[in-house]
């Protein structure tokens, strides 16, 4: 009777100390030296990549807002293109149901048709 007492008493101490030394691991696995990891410390692939080039100021994928431009000829709408020619559509105006549709060619800034925005292709090289 006592043996088997001491058998369960010392099993269970065993399994406790067991959860403990489980737990404390994970817990320091979840906090490193450094604390909780950055996304770019998590981030790997294509979403790295991302990252590392919104650092430089980049958008090579296209993923971020587009930035506004007022559509003047010394602001102009800056429209990206891997080739040297791009079909652009301007909705002139908010409201409006239908879009003008006008080619842009590289080197030749346009104005849209109908509202008279200005429009200028920039060569993009493709990101990989
Ligand atoms: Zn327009």
């Amino acid at each position: 009777m006592a043996t088997q007492f001491l058998i369960r008493t010392s099993y269970k101490a065993v399994r406790l100390a067991a959860a403990n030394h489980r737990s404390r691991t994970a817990v320091r696995a979840m906090c490193t030296a450094k604390g909780i990891p950055t996304n770019e410390e998590q981030a790997t692939g294509l979403e790295l990549r991302a990252l590392l080039a919104q650092k430089k100021g980049k958008d090579p994928y296209s993923i971020f807002r587009p930035k506004e431009y007022a559509g003047t000829s010394e602001d102009p709408h800056l429209v990206p293109s891997i080739g040297d020619k791009r079909l652009v559509g301007c909705l002139c105006e908010e409201d409006n149901t239908a879009i003008v549709w006008f080619w842009l060619h590289e080197g030749n800034p346009e104005r849209c048709p109908s509202c008279g925005s200005h429009y200028k292709l920039i060569h993009q090289e493709l990101p990989h």
